[in-house]
C-alpha cells in the first residue's frame, strides 16, 4: 500500500477487498464483510457487483477509497450498513434511508406480499389505501408500484419523514398522497379508504436489552419503541381510526410484535373483524389481516 496520491493510498478493488476483511474480520463473518464490500461497490460507487471478479486489478477513485476507509470505521461502530450506503432494497424498490427512518425489513416486504397476492389477480375498480406511519415510504411506494389499481395515501408524524418518503416515490416513479398526522392524534378525514396498511411502533422497551446495536444505536426509537405499559396504543389508536375511515368491506393489514399477539386479538375482538395471521421468514407471527365482518342487515330480505 505504499502508492499515494494526495495521502489517499491507491487500491485495487481486490486490494480494498482484502484490506476490508482483515480490519472487518474481529467484528463480522467473512460472508458479512464481503456483503458488505459489495454493497459499497453497488450502492455507493454504482459499479458491476461483478467487477471484482472480472476486473479485481482496477484501481479504486481517490474518493472511493475514502469512503470505504471511512465505512470501515462506522461498521466497526455498529452503524447500519443501508445508512451508510443510503439504500436499501425492499421488493422492486430501490429507497433512500438515513436515520430519520426505520431501515425497511424483510419482514415488511411479506406484509406488501400479503396484500399484492390478495389483489394481485383482481382486474375490477381501484382501491384507496392508506399507509399509516411510512417512515421511508416502503409499504406505499411498493404498493403503487406493483398493482396500478391502488391509489396510495401514506401519513406520517413529521414533515423531514414524508420529505423523505416523497423522494423515494419520485425516484421510483409513483404517484403518492403523503400527508403529516400523528397516529396518536389523527384528525378525522373527509374521506375513506378500502385498505389501511400499518407497521406501527412495536417495540417494548423490556426487549431493550436483547436487541442489536446497530439498531438501538442508531435507528430512530420513535419508529420502533412502545411503552411497556401500553404497547398496543398505535393499534388501538389505527382501529378507532378504522371505525370511522374504512369502507364497509374494507381490511386492515397489521405487522405486528409475536409477543403481544394474545393481547392483539383481545383488542381486536371488541371491533368487528375476522383475523387472518401470518407469520414471516422465521416462523414468527407477524402479520394480520382484519376484514370488516359482514353485516347481517345486508342479508336481510326486503319484505
Ligand atoms: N421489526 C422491527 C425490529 O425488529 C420493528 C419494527 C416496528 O417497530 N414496527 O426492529
Amino acid at each position: 500500500m505504499s502508492r499515494m496520491v494526495n495521502k489517499i493510498p491507491c487500491m485495487t478493488l481486490l486490494e480494498a477487498r482484502d484490506l476490508y476483511r482483515e480490519t472487518l474480520q474481529k467484528k463480522f463473518s467473512i460472508g458479512e464483510i464481503d456483503f458488505y464490500f459489495k454493497s459499497l461497490m453497488t450502492d455507493s460507487f454504482q459499479r458491476e457487483p461483478t467487477q471484482l471478479a472480472l476486473e479485481p486489478e482496477s484501481e479504486l477513485e481517490p474518493r472511493e477509497v475514502l469512503l470505504i476507509q471511512e465505512a470501515a470505521t462506522k461498521l466497526l461502530k455498529d452503524y447500519p450498513l443501508q445508512y451508510i450506503t443510503g439504500t436499501v432494497h425492499f421488493r422492486t424498490l430501490k429507497l433512500k434511508v438515513d436515520p430519520r427512518v426505520l431501515i425497511p425489513r424483510p419482514e415488511t416486504e411479506e406484509l406488501v406480499d400479503w396484500i399484492v397476492e390478495d389483489f394481485g389477480k383482481r382486474t375490477d375498480d381501484s382501491k384507496d389505501i392508506l399507509d399509516m406511519g411510512t417512515g421511508s415510504g416502503c409499504i406505499a411506494i411498493a404498493l403503487a408500484k406493483e398493482n396500478t389499481q391502488f391509489t396510495v395515501s401514506a401519513l406520517d408524524q413529521e414533515q423531514p419523514i414524508l420529505d423523505l418518503a416523497q423522494e423515494n416515490a419520485l425516484n421510483n416513479g409513483v404517484q403518492i398522497h403523503f400527508f403529516q398526522q400523528d397516529l396518536l392524534q389523527l384528525d378525522s378525514l373527509k374521506r375513506s379508504f378500502d385498505i389501511l396498511v400499518s407497521n406501527p411502533p412495536y417495540v417494548m422497551r423490556k426487549e431493550q436489552e436483547l436487541m442489536q446495536p446497530n439498531v438501538l444505536d442508531h435507528e430512530p426509537h420513535q419508529a420502533l419503541f412502545v411503552p411497556d405499559e401500553d404497547p398496543l396504543v398505535f393499534y388501538r389508536a389505527i382501529l378507532k381510526f378504522a371505525s370511522l375511515h374504512l369502507n364497509s368491506e374494507g381490511i386492515i393489514y397489521f405487522e405486528i410484535n409475536p409477543l403481544l399477539i394474545d393481547e392483539l386479538r383481545f383488542l381486536i375482538q371488541q371491533f368487528d373483524y375476522t383475523i387472518s395471521e401470518r407469520m414471516d421468514i422465521f416462523g414468527k407471527v407477524r402479520m394480520l389481516r382484519l376484514k370488516k365482518k359482514v353485516t347481517w342487515k345486508r342479508f336481510k330480505r326486503k319484505s
